[in-house]
């Protein structure tokens, strides 16, 4: 009995080529979809503090929105920040009910599908219950944060609650939750296990939406591109080993200086990324027409730390809604 017939060997060496082209290829598309490369042009807008709007134009992404800037109670071991000239608005304490800017909110924000929140402090927390019951969009967070977010009564089916881990795929983007850790406040002593309860009923006390209740980063892929966003300045390095985001969006404020090598280890573990957004490094109790020189002043050592650790990223400092594009036209 013949072996192979002409046919049948020109079949295999097919099915063999189709097998190896599989192997490479795969991966590959594996890796982007379901945000294969696109001709959207995605860009990332800084609204201060953490918050951040991705969008293609059409699906908007909100990144721990806070608008209010509310004069509001310090980080534990920081001195109060200096209050801007003419700023005359209330100063709030723990015990306080902060009202959201409403006025401000609302002259940025017209749209949003997603609102992902990092942790439940109200410097990323405040304004999600009113953003989300304007907008509809889904509310992505830990059970703290979403508990939070039912005590304005947002509808159930508008939160998802994660607690890191999660990798999930919205159609249009897809999104990989990643457990992280808060910035290391009062030179390492701030620490918070509390967690916001079931049950609350709005109004909350900052106090009350100021548990932390654990802290998340989230890998946004997004027409090709990847994004990494942190809301602080801390990470967990074997959360982020193995990621390659085109951008990520790095906690820059003092606190950082606590971290054991913390842009060098960052940036080398997630292979140099090209685009490094600085966040959180702003005064977030001043209002947007507020100076932010001594902020700016104090990010220039961040920027020197990103180039010495990674030559080749480029350090953009964001400017108040002024939209940074992805597509950048390469160097
Ligand atoms: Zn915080
Ligand atoms: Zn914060």
């Amino acid at each position: 009995m013949s072996r192979w017939s002409a046919c049948e060997f020109a079949f295999l060496k097919l099915a063999v080529a189709f097998m190896f082209a599989g192997m490479f290829i795969y991966p590959l598309a594996a890796q982007n979809s379901p945000t294969a490369t696109s001709s959207k042009q995605v860009t990332l807008t800084y609204m201060g503090t953490a918050g951040w709007e991705i969008t293609d134009g059409n699906t908007v992404i909100l990144l721990d929105p806070y608008l209010s800037r509310i004069y509001g109670p310090q980080p534990p071991g920081r001195a109060p920040f200096a209050r801007a000239a003419g700023d005359n608005r209330p100063q709030y304490g723990w015990t306080d009910v902060a009202v959201p800017d409403t006025a401000v909110i609302d002259s940025h924000i017209k749209k949003a599908d997603f609102v992902l929140v990092t942790h439940t402090h109200y410097d990323h927390v405040l304004d999600v219950p009113h953003i989300a019951l304007k907008t509809h969009a889904t509310v992505i967070g830990t059970e703290s944060t979403e508990n939070v977010v039912r005590a304005y009564h947002v509808p159930e089916e508008q939160l998802i609650t994660v607690r890191g881990g999660e990798d999930y795929d919205f159609g249009i983007f897809s999104l990989k939750v990643i457990p992280s850790l808060h910035s290391p406040l009062d030179h390492k002593h701030y620490f918070s296990s509390a967690t916001a309860p079931a049950g609350m009923k709005a109004p909350l006390t900052l106090e009350q939406m100021h548990p932390e209740g654990g802290t998340l980063a989230y890998l946004i892929r997004f027409h090709g591109h990847q994004i990494l966003a942190f809301g602080g300045m801390n990470y967990i390095e074997r959360e982020i080993e193995g990621l390659t985001p085109d951008a990520v969006l790095v906690g820059a404020a003092s606190s950082r200086k606590e971290i054991y090598d913390y842009a060098g280890r960052l940036l080398r573990d997630l292979h140099f990324p090209a685009l490094v957004l600085p966040t959180h490094w702003d005064n977030f109790t001043a209002p947007y027409g507020a100076s932010q020189q001594p902020a700016i002043d104090a990010l220039q050592s961040f920027v020197q730390e990103v180039t010495a650790s990674s030559p080749n990223s480029r350090v953009i400092v964001p400017k108040y809604f002024e939209p940074i594009s992805l597509d950048l036209p390469s160097r």
